[in-house]
């Protein structure tokens, strides 16, 4: 089965309200017209409107990065997955390793804000990946399928259409040092044989995976090119245009 390429930008906690805007413009402009690697990029919240109306008529989706499982209530600081798809959005990223592990985000709360995402109309990018130390102990499949079995529960697999799985090893997350290929294959033929059993082999061979973790210029299309990375969730290098636009060439 031929999936296409998908690359998301997650600028994190970076970007101006202006800088953010003539960057997205910018990733906009270059790219190759014609092209069939999907784009999106992730700005802060602040900027989600201000994005998605400079991205108005482009190719370049636009997604959040968090959201809360309810749609509304006395939940102070929170943004719900409708006020996302209001602001213009298509994605949200859901279980970014700085999310799990900087704020102790739970596979169940996780299950949760994909449920509620999905149902507000949102696709969904999933964060999965295992820590220096999990793979050091050989616990990576272990990780990788606890977080899948449990941070994807109860969806059907009409409903997995909508989830692109992003794996993006802890370790290699703004380190600089890159999973190799072969650590890259592995892990995601792993997840997409997870996603063979819990959703079915019809689900698993339409499954997005997207590669994240020190994804740079001179490193995308040898990940890219693997027969299971299917694109790439890049969080430094989506911060100027011309890196972003090369790993989007890569694909
Ligand atoms: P990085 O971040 O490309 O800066 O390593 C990737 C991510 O956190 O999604």
């Amino acid at each position: 089965m031929s999936r296409p390429k998908f690359v998301a930008g997650n600028w994190k906690m970076y970007t101006t309200r202006a800088g953010a805007v003539d960057l997205a413009a910018a990733v906009a402009k270059g790219l190759p017209a014609g092209g069939k690697t999907r784009v999106a990029v992730c700005p802060p919240f602040p900027w989600l409107t201000a994005v998605a109306d400079a991205l108005k008529g482009t190719p370049v989706a636009v997604g959040a990065q968090n959201c809360h499982f309810e749609k509304e209530g006395a939940f102070t600081g929170e943004t719900a997955p409708g006020m996302i798809l209001d602001a213009g959005c298509q994605y949200v990223i859901i279980g970014h390793s700085e999310r799990r592990h900087g704020f102790g985000e739970t596979d169940g709360l996780l299950n949760k804000k994909t449920k509620a995402a999905l149902a507000a109309g949102l696709s969904v990018i999933f964060c999965v990946g295992e820590l220096l130390a999990e793979r050091e102990a050989s616990q990576t499949e272990k990780v990788l399928e606890t977080q899948l079995t449990h941070g994807l529960a109860d969806l059907s697999a009409a409903q997995l259409e909508k989830v692109v799985v992003a794996y993006e090893p802890v370790w290699a997350i703004g380190t600089g040092k890159v999973a190799t290929t072969e650590q890259a294959q592995a892990a995601h033929a792993f997840i997409r044989q997870k996603i063979a059993g819990q959703f079915g082999e019809k689900a698993a061979a339409g499954l997005l995976i997207q590669y994240g973790g020190s994804v740079k210029p001179d490193n995308a299309a040898a990940l890219l090119h693997q027969p299971d990375v299917d694109g790439a969730l890049v969080g430094g290098a989506s911060l100027k245009a011309d890196t972003f636009l090369a790993i989007v060439a890569a694909g």
